[in-house]
């Protein structure tokens, strides 16, 4: 069987990278190189092509509000139809934060501005007044990721679920999606978006390896992926998630929008 290969798009790198959004991607590429799978990463920003049929796997990190008008605009042409053509392909994709509220319906932003999504995911985003700020952990609901998801959320963007799509997980402590429902992130096919910045999938190490199995699963038949020695990242998630559960002022972590 040929070698595996994991075929990354890094969707604007300069433009939605905060709270070291971009260590998704080392993480990723390291998680492949430990296996000795081929890894290989192209960056697209503005005004770049997207070609569906050229990457297994997308990433796009957060941004602030005006960094996302950018990215809307360049988003509203071919290139969304491209991503969301790439997904129902089978492709795999993790969105965090501003990059998951602009491949939604579309996000009005707390000054007025209403930024058209891709509809990729079937939610809606309305900036509040205050942000939701702090660490997070999440019951996950995504099968094979082995239980709780640790991140730091700073957001004021409330994002709401509608029925083409189902939670990444469940709020245990901190506010997720919208502070109300519970809910955090979404799911569709093998995309994800979540308020989950961090990095995520260094300290995540089971999430990581269902977006790199369902990635190459696009053009390589495997079964499941060759295990780790994950003592260091296991450690970093509980030590992440004993932190978060014992702290108790997440709730007065609220600042003006
Ligand atoms: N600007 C968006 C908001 O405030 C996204 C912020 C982010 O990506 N951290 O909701």
């Amino acid at each position: 069987m040929a070698k595996p290969d994991l075929r990354i798009c890094h969707l604007y790198p300069e433009l939605m990278n905060i709270y070291g959004d971009r260590g998704n991607i080392i993480a990723l590429m390291q998680r492949c190189r430990w296996r000795d799978f081929g890894v290989r990463v192209v960056q697209l920003s503005l005004g770049d092509r997207l070609d569906p049929a050229e990457h297994d796997f997308y990433f796009i990190g957060g941004g602030q509000d005006r960094e996302q008008i950018l990215v809307s605009e360049d988003l509203s042409s071919e290139k969304g139809e491209a991503l969301r053509q790439a997904v129902e392909d089978g492709a795999a994709l993790l969105s965090i934060c501003g990059g998951y509220q602009l491949l939604g319906n579309h996000f009005l932003t707390y000054t007025g501005e209403d930024l058209p999504g891709i509809s990729l995911f079937d939610v809606k985003t309305i900036g509040g007044e205050t942000r939701f700020i702090g660490n997070v952990a999440v019951a996950s609901e995504l099968e094979g990721t082995g239980g709780t998801l640790v991140g730091f959320e700073n957001h004021s963007g409330r994002t709401h679920l509608g029925s083409g799509c189902r939670p990444l997980g469940r709020v245990i402590k901190g506010y997720g999606n919208n502070g109300e429902d519970g809910h955090e992130g979404c799911v569709y096919r093998h995309a994800v978006g979540t308020y989950l910045h961090g990095s995520l999938l260094p300290k995540n190490p089971l999430l990581a390896d269902w977006f790199i199995l369902q990635a190459l699963r696009r053009r390589h038949d495997l079964e499941g992926l060759p295990a780790l020695d994950d003592a260091l990242e296991n450690a970093a998630h509980r030590a992440a998630l004993e932190f978060t559960l014992r702290e108790k002022s997440w709730r007065r972590r609220l600042r003006k929008s």
